[in-house]
């Protein structure tokens, strides 16, 4: 292992900022500001190789004398840097230990604040400070911390302690807390109003609660605190909530986390001390405009709690008490030096940036800064913006917005004409609207949701361990915390939408209720509302509001600054982006979308509508080929009237058109009532309907009579779809409209199967070209079995095109049904056996392997052979940049995935081009 520990201070920085796999986010934004010579309290980072090393072997630091001795050489340079020293009473230094891996993973690992706290140093840093209320503060809530994280000790027996405190003050006050709950006295006795002597005796309890845990007296010796607090931090990267969120965002578990210990300077100190949050554009529009909240005299944890609501930054907005509390009208000098640094940061890293700081006693410091995350909206305005500003070009813009973050930009809106009413307000957290049952428990939220439920997830606030709920949840409320509280961060990030410090809401879990305080107009309260678990809501995470009920949506729009990147993008593009669609108003949809053709179009779906499945079932439970026909003969016109519908949708635009793919026994009754029926309507027996549906029976469909096999026994089918192609390709092509179809065969093995299938469309062209005039169309297949894309040289004899139907193709290489495997698939990603679902995303080594060498062999027997895919894969956008490598002319996905894919195809063209 090369070098391994890092320090940062006194405007210097070891390591390069860049190697974030190294040092983590965290670290190396620490060594970035330090190195541009922003005020940063000095540290010590040590790399992720360190936290994967021990990981590896589960070993502790203490294990590693070597390492041990690295890291109290660079402490001393820290202790040097600060003017402290670490368990020195007459000059103590404190430090925070902290996580931080490549990517962000908000509140996801550990963190311990004021480590070096012991009796010692508490009573120095009072006399110090001259403040023995903060002292005895930061120590009793270093003890809680440290002994969550290291010593796991349940954080609920300091909370027993504290509100025992608590209900001590209160009482020498005079107010009866007998009735109170714990979120009541809270609010009669906030922390900041816990007297020094109380503080004290906090202390005690928690050591004695410790004591009473572990069997052990709390650590007293700050290296020995050191050492638990780095294991702990690097043993957090394993932790469940991290694992979960690691698999959300497709983050390797390889990638480890690193370790930052940093000075640790306080906001809690008086009036002139604070803590705050910025970021450099508004996170949830995009705006550019410093927005952020801070809390006077309070620690940086109290700000993203939510324990305290925070106050606005900027006195620009919001009304006279707002902006009078502001820290621009309440520090200007801290204010405008921190509006100064901000801007240099966005301007360094050419990036919005996400900032914490702290003001310890009138004096401002940095203590992190990364990549702000933002919403979908939020990433195209400030990419789109940037580019103009010049701070970025038109190709980073494009490459700066996460495809899948624009599916928040496609979703619905709440109807402005549906009559609603407006239960509360509060912050617009994560734009969005939701509609769904209320639960208030995580874990609830994921069985109601498993159970197919959409559900609005209602907590006084959330913490990490209710991530599993936020993801199964539509929306998520939380009655206390700011716009930088957790709740808000995590519902940004997963695109869902949140309303946060929603104060009109009284939650209680214990009643399963929430009681709304309802205002009027005039801001005075006019009623009451009680809604319990299981009642519908919705929310608009855009404005804040929650609703009675559930509100109809309206389609989202798609102008704007999201136009303007979608413009970029596109001319960035080299494959085309087609879409599936199996009706007219698919196609509509996926053209409004910017889809530049049909890649295919499903006709098994056709028949499945009231009046068609009859004749439907008609043809299969035939017996001859002449009762056949004369079903078929029945279905021809709709079908013909589906492909006419779809033609002038896509006027100008290719469309591919797939024959019927599935087993016939889809399409036959399930019910005794509904065969009994069919054979009074067909005129034969019920017996005898029932044999015939026996027959039909097999024992694996998926590899049974369907696709191109159908055709070889009824060519017929064929022949009557192939019919209604090209008569519909006439009847349009009249009206002027430019009619591109390209005819599909399912599932083709060899060249045989597909010469005949080419005879039975020449003859049905024929048969056409007999009563109306001829329509160019081109004849191709798909390939979804391993055997096509070994054959793909054969095929490409009679085939004009290719269509990846990777759907199929992943099935039948894998051997994993895609029916089912979702039972099982789960634990094959838990294990790591499997990176990503393979229905999701391409397995590359696998069936992208087959891909390759189907487009290989294609392309040498036939150089001009069109190549695409229609599998989900299409809609992909890792998948969509193996599509790129392999040289596909078009991807081919669902309507509302066509943006997200014509992102994706860019970004992967842009970067061919860069490597
Ligand atoms: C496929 O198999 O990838 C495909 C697109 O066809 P279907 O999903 O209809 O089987
Ligand atoms: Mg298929």
């Amino acid at each position: 292992m090369s070098k391994t520990v890092f320090f940062f201070g006194e405007g210097r920085a070891e390591g390069d900022p860049k190697r974030k796999d190294l040092l983590g986010g965290k670290g190396a934004g620490l060594a970035e500001m330090t190195a541009l010579g922003l005020p940063v309290p000095a540290g010590v980072t040590l790399s992720t190789e360190v936290c994967n090393a021990l990981n590896a072997d589960a070993k502790s630091i203490r294990d590693d004398a070597g390492l041990r001795s690295t890291v109290l050489e660079a402490l001393a340079r820290v202790e040097a840097a600060q003017g402290a020293k670490l368990g020195d009473p007459t000059q103590p230094l404190l430090v925070s230990v902290r996580s931080g891996a490549r990517a962000s993973m908000p509140g996801m690992m550990d963190t311990i604040l004021n480590l070096g706290m012991n009796d010692a140093v508490a009573e120095g840093l009072a006399s110090r400070t001259g403040s023995p209320r903060f002292a005895y503060d930061a120590y009793r809530r270093f003890i809680a911390m440290f002994s969550d994280v290291a010593l796991g000790v349940k954080r609920e027996h300091f909370d027993h302690a504290l509100e025992d405190g608590r209900a001590a003050v209160a009482k020498a006050k005079g107010v009866d807390t007998t009735r109170l709950n714990g979120e009541e006295l809270r609010r009669k006795v906030p922390d900041s109003e816990l007297p020094a002597e109380q503080l004290r005796q906090i202390v005690t309890a928690y050591k004695a609660v410790v004591k009473r845990e572990t069997g052990k007296d709390f650590p007293a010796d700050p290296h020995e605190q050191l050492w638990g607090a780095i294991d702990a931090v690097f043993q957090s990267w394993k932790n469940h909530r991290a694992v979960v969120y690691r698999r959300m965002n497709d983050i390797p578990d390889a990638w480890g986390t690193a370790c930052t210990i940093q000075a640790m300077v306080f906001g809690n100190l008086g009036d002139t001390s604070a803590t705050g949050v910025a970021f450099t554009r508004d996170p949830s529009t995009g705006e550019k405009r410093l927005y952020g909240e801070w809390l006077p005299n309070a620690q940086g944890e109290d700000v993203v709690a939510g324990i305290r609501t925070p106050l606005p930054l900027s006195a620009g907005r919001g009304d006279a008490s707002e902006q009078a509390s502001s820290l621009e009208v309440k520090l200007p000098e801290v204010y405008k030096e921190f509006v100064a640094l901000a801007d240099k940061l966005e301007r360094h890293f050419r990036d919005a940036q996400d900032i914490e700081f702290t003001v310890q006693s009138g004096k401002l410091y940095m203590l992190q800064c990364r990549s702000a995350k933002r919403t979908g909206r939020a990433a195209v305005r400030t990419a789109v913006e940037m580019a103009k500003e010049g701070l970025i070009s038109k190709e980073e813009a494009v490459l700066r917005v996460d495809p899948a973050a624009i599916d928040q930009l496609l979703h619905p809106t709440l109807d402005p004409a549906a009559p609603k009413k407006l239960l509360a307000r509060g912050l617009p957290a994560s734009p969005g609207a939701a509609q769904g049952y209320i639960v208030f428990s995580a874990d609830e939220a994921e069985r109601r949701a498993g159970q197919g439920k959409p559900v609005i997830l209602v907590r006084i606030e959330t913490s990490p361990e209710d991530i599993h709920g936020m993801k199964a949840a539509r929306g998520v409320i939380t009655a206390r915390g700011g716009m930088t509280s957790h709740a808000a961060v995590v519902a940004r990030g997963m695109g869902k939408a949140c309303i946060a410090g929603c104060s009109a809401v009284a939650v209680s879990y214990q009643a399963q209720t929430m009681t709304i305080t309802v205002y009027g107009e005039d801001g005075k309260p006019t009623e009451t509302v009680t809604l319990k678990k299981g009642d519908l809501i919705t929310i608009d995470g855009s404005t804040g509001s929650l609703y009675e009920g559930a509100v109809p949506t309206v389609p989202a729009g798609l102008g704007g600054e999201f136009g303007e990147l979608m413009v970029w993008a596109d001319a960035a593009r080299t494959m085309k982006v087609r879409a599936n669609a199996d009706t007219p108003l698919d196609a509509r949809i996926a053209r409004g979308f910017g889809a530049e053709g049909i890649g295919l179009c499903r006709t098994e779906h056709m028949f499945f509508e009231e009046e068609r499945i009859a004749a439907m079932r008609e043809m299969i439970l035939s017996d001859d080929e002449a009762s056949r026909k004369r079903a078929l003969a029945k279905l021809l016109p709709s079908q013909r009237d589906d492909f006419v519908g779809i033609f002038r949708e896509m006027n100008g635009l290719p469309v591919t058109i797939r024959l019927l793919d599935p087993p016939l026994h889809e399409f036959l009754p399930n019910d005794e009532r509904q065969l009994e029926h069919l054979a009074s309507v067909m005129g034969v027996s019920a017996d005898k309907l029932r044999q015939r549906t026996k027959d039909l029976h097999e024992f694996n469909p998926m590899l049974g009579h369907r696709g191109c096999r159908l055709a070889i026994t009824y060519p017929e089918i064929y022949a009557m779809q192939v019919q209604a192609i090209l008569e519909a390709a006439a009847i349009v092509a009249k009206e002027g409209v430019v009619v591109l179809p390209e005819i599909m065969i399912p599932l083709a093995i060899s060249k045989a199967e597909l010469v005949k299938m080419r005879a039975i469309v020449d003859a049905a062209k024929a048969d056409v070209a007999a009563t109306s005039p001829a329509v160019a169309f081109t004849f191709g297949t798909m390939i979804e079995l391993p055997r096509a894309a070994i054959m793909a040289g054969e095929l490409a004899e009679v085939a004009d095109f290719f269509s990846f139907g990777t759907n199929d193709l992943t099935q039948a290489t894998m051997g994993l049904s895609r029916d089912d495997a979702g039972k099982f698939l789960p634990a094959y990603l838990e294990a790591g056996i499997l990176p990503k679902d393979p229905f999701v995303s391409l397995d590359r080594e696998g069936v992208g392997a087959l891909v390759e060498m189907a487009a290989e062999r294609g392309r040498a027997k036939k150089p001009g052979v069109k190549l695409g895919v229609c599998g989900e894969h299409g809609g992909d956008p890792a998948s969509i940049e193996f599509f790129q490598k392999v040289g596909l002319a078009y991807v081919s996905c669902s309507p509302f995935r066509v943006a997200i894919a014509r992102l994706a195809a860019a970004q992967a063209a842009l970067r061919a081009r860069k490597s």
